[in-house]
């Protein structure tokens, strides 16, 4: 279907039409820390990737309309078949999921017959059917802890988080050569100039950030872990290597305290902006919601492959599952 452009809405209330459209139609709005803040704002739930996930599982509501990008959406849906599930910008895609074609992945796989795929969720569904069990950057830790030591596994698409995990956990995991265009703009050299002028801030950074910038950091983690740092620190000023509408969270929950968005390349770009995440706009939202579209729809077969590896996310950051406990897809 066609998206009108945003002029033919001029003169709705947007916030008060998306209120009503949510009430009439049953609809819970899922919005991701990096949405723009208006769209936070009238989330009925904002959080990490894992957070979405689980609430996508759990929730009754007819309607999922997620604010997030698509691989997100994709996952709402694998989790509730039942839920119409839309998604404002269907080109809200990652270039995570862009960087790991599933042939490509299936054929990585094939070459190494004794490893297990442990996969980001920031890939494509097919991708997710070809995995043994899918971490977020919140449950990736606990899970990794789960699985023997000898055990040979393949670790993608982001080979920064990988990378960051193998150091942590002195394991050797195959990593997939993907990056996130968001995480790998933040500036080593700016990022120090910023702390030379507030050298008593830390630094909170999340593990898809380069191993460069991550060696300064003070904290990593996911950004539900970041917004926790940042509530919980003892300091008043915090420097955020990730992207920077998480902040808007951190201004409301500690008003009284200072955020700073780490750099780009030359100090002052916005290259850290998830320029995919940005597609979302509210008048987006408000015609998803009006017409229920765009919809995501997946094939039953390959929902039920994906399912498994989400399941066994879902199972293992609870610890449901004991060591030694993985097959293969
Ligand atoms: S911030 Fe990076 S990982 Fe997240 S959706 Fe954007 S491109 Fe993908």
């Amino acid at each position: 279907m066609t998206v009108q452009p945003a002029e033919s809405l001029s003169g709705l209330d947007l916030r008060e039409e998306i209120d009503r459209l949510r009430k009439e139609r049953k609809v819970v709005i899922l919005a991701h820390y990096y949405q723009k803040p208006e769209i936070q704002d009238l989330a009925d739930f904002v959080g990490d990737s894992l957070e979405l996930s689980r609430k996508a599982a759990e929730t009754d509501a007819a309607v999922i309309a997620f604010c997030g990008v698509k691989f997100m959406a994709d996952t709402a849906k694998i989790l509730s078949p039942e839920k119409i599930v839309v998604l404002p910008d269907l080109e809200a895609g990652c270039s995570l999921e862009d960087s790991c074609p599933p042939q490509k992945f299936r054929a990585f796989r094939e070459a190494h017959p004794d490893h297990i795929a442990l996969t980001y969720i920031n890939c494509s569904t097919e991708v997710k059917a070809l995995s043994d069990v899918i971490v977020t950057s919140s449950s990736a830790e606990t899970i990794l802890e789960q699985i023997p030591e000898e055990q040979k596994i393949i670790f993608g698409p982001d080979r920064h988080l990988g990378a960051y995990l193998n150091r942590k956990f002195g394991r050797d995991m195959l990593l997939w050569p993907g990056v996130c265009i968001v995480h790998e703009a933040f500036s080593e050299t700016e990022m120090l100039k910023l702390k030379a002028q507030h050298p008593d801030a830390p630094i909170a950074a999340h593990p898809e950030c380069p191993a460069h910038i991550i060696d300064h950091a003070d904290y990593v983690g996911s950004t539900s872990g970041i917004l926790q740092f940042a509530k919980t620190m003892e300091g008043d000023t915090l420097i955020v290597a990730t992207e920077p509408h998480i902040i808007h969270q951190m201004e409301k929950a500690v008003p009284h305290k200072t955020f700073i968005g780490a750099p780009g390349a030359d100090g002052n770009c916005a290259c850290n902006i998830c320029p995919y995440m940005a597609l979302n706009t509210l008048e987006k939202l408000y015609l998803a919601l009006r017409d229920l579209e765009p919809r995501i729809e997946i094939e039953e077969d390959l929902r039920l492959a994906a399912k498994k590896s989400l399941d066994r996310m879902l199972e293992m950051a609870a610890g449901t599952i004991g060591k030694g406990d993985l097959g293969r897809a």
